[in-house]
């Protein structure tokens, strides 16, 4: 049971992250997004929108619409 390596620390934070996209929810999948985005909806009214960070390659919802 040796080798596991505990990376759940701050110092993994990488600088090419600058906006706060380890303080956000992150989803492998739009599936796993949108399930998020309902779920939300329907806990908080919230209306958010899922789409493909560019900078962590993963799924995020954002309340911000263009
Ligand atoms: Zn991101």
């Amino acid at each position: 049971m040796t080798g596991l390596v505990n990376k759940n620390n701050d110092s993994f934070a990488s600088d090419d992250v600058s906006e706060g996209c380890q303080d956000k929810l992150a989803f492998d999948s739009k599936k796993q997004a949108d399930t998020a985005k309902v779920v939300a909806g329907l806990q908080h009214g919230a209306k958010l929108k899922a789409y493909l960070c560019k900078k962590c390659q993963l799924w995020q919802l954002t309340t911000n619409y263009d």
